[in-house]
């Protein structure tokens, strides 16, 4: 039961308590607390936490929350709701270490909501749905999303991190921009007299975000394909804020924030709810998760043995600089206060399933880099087919994926869109 050699001259009882320390600041305590008015019983909220992770290096938990903002029907926001964390999951390779296992989720979130919905439509049923989904481990938060309902971030040293993306055609230009490549059409509601009103909306079909699960009978310019971004809080912590739009069309970031801080998560986000019907009544499913990611207060049950002494793990994320944080923060961040490890947006599987980290971490060879369907040799299509001279390069997609691939890109020459369009 040695400690390593290397640190022979530091007496156990020191080391031991290092390690309590460590595992202290490792872990933080979460809190949460949900609160809903529902005007159409769209809206479903996910929430697991203390899930197991069996990594390289030993069991960890972590935590889950998702919000679910249904439209035309609740069936694809139930299904995301079941499904979508075991098709994240089955993405993530195995035999990883907790900071690979953290490092791989952008990928597997990718692969998670496109199985998810290419699994919806193939049943068939009708509907959409937006999904903003938060994976919590250690101080890392990914929050992985599509459509309208936001997340923010206040983190304890003040300021506001949007971890969300808006979809709506409204207010993302890139987006219609995208979607009128493809094929489809961006406009507003036609009364008929000449006159248009409402958002800016896709059509056929008349949806108001450009992102979502589910959505068969709309266009596959609607993409599944999430806004990913993961940061690393400070030992400090934050608080999570994921709302669906009834709350959003009701109050700033800031206003809400303002309203409930210092209070505990459930309280915070009954307020926040009861704020959001004052303020513009029961228009729409209303529904909030507050997630209160605080040290801890109280020192972990002693251990019973030294685990090896933690081996210092190549940090991936210390390498990255924090230099590139995102458009919104308007004030100074200190380096140390919150890294962003990642962002990611684009629409294009190609892009988003290529990866910069080791290979045989990242993917297996003859397994679908989307459904994670065992491929036969020779049949896998790469995901940069026809792009540069990548066509053998890894990793691949199964037929029935590559055809999904191409129709959200726009180039399948399906009945609906048949000739014209390069
Ligand atoms: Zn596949």
């Amino acid at each position: 039961m040695s400690a390593r050699n290397e640190h022979q001259t530091v007496p156990l009882s020191v080391l031991l308590k290092r390690e309590l320390a460590n595992e202290k600041i490792e872990k933080p305590e979460i809190m949460h607390g949900q609160s809903s008015e529902s005007k159409k019983g769209e809206d479903f909220t996910l929430i697991k936490t203390e899930c197991q992770m069996a990594a390289a290096d030993g069991v960890s938990t972590y935590s889950v929350f998702g919000l679910f903002d249904g439209h035309n029907g609740s069936a694809a926001a139930i299904y995301a709701k079941e499904n979508l964390l075991n098709n994240v999951l089955s993405a993530v390779p195995t035999e990883l270490n907790r900071e690979e296992w953290v490092s791989a989720l952008p990928r597997a979130l990718v692969a998670g909501f496109v199985k998810t919905d290419k699994d919806f439509q193939e049943k068939g049923q009708k509907s959409g749905t937006t999904a903003t989904f938060v994976i919590i481990e250690g101080w890392v938060v990914t929050v992985a999303s599509v459509g309208d309902s936001r997340c923010i971030l206040e983190p304890s040293e003040g300021g506001i991190y949007y971890l969300s993306a808006d979809h709506r055609l409204e207010t993302n230009e890139e987006e219609r921009e995208r979607i009128t490549a493809s094929g489809g059409e961006v406009g507003r509601l036609n009364t008929g007299g000449g006159a248009q009103v409402g958002p800016l909306r896709c059509w056929p079909g008349g949806l108001c975000l450009s992102r979502s699960i589910g959505d068969m009978d709309i266009g596959e310019y609607i993409v599944p394909v999430p806004y990913v971004k993961q940061v690393k809080l400070s030992t400090a912590g934050g608080r999570l804020i994921i709302c669906s739009d009834g709350v959003w069309d009701a109050l700033t970031a800031e206003a809400a924030l303002d309203c409930c801080r210092g209070m505990g998560a459930d309280d915070a986000a009954s307020l926040l709810v009861r704020e959001a019907l004052q303020a513009k009544g029961l228009r729409d499913d209303t529904t909030c998760i507050i997630v209160d990611i605080l040290p801890q207060e109280k020192p972990p049950a002693p251990v019973q043995q030294p685990k090896k002494a933690g081996k210092m793990l190549k940090s991936m994320f210390r390498k990255k600089s924090s230099e590139s944080s995102s458009c919104n923060d308007k004030e100074y961040q200190e380096p140390d206060v919150v890294e962003e490890l990642y962002e990611e947006g684009s629409a294009m599987l190609s892009e988003r399933l290529d990866t910069k980290y080791p290979l045989r971490h990242m993917f297996k060879l003859f397994v679908c880099a989307v459904c994670q369907k065992e491929i036969k040799p020779g049949e896998g299509i790469s995901i940069h087919a026809g792009v540069k001279v990548r066509d053998w390069d890894g990793p691949f997609l199964c037929f029935s994926c590559q055809e999904k691939k191409e129709a959200m890109e726009g180039k399948r020459t399906s009945d609906r869109l048949s000739s014209g369009s390069d």
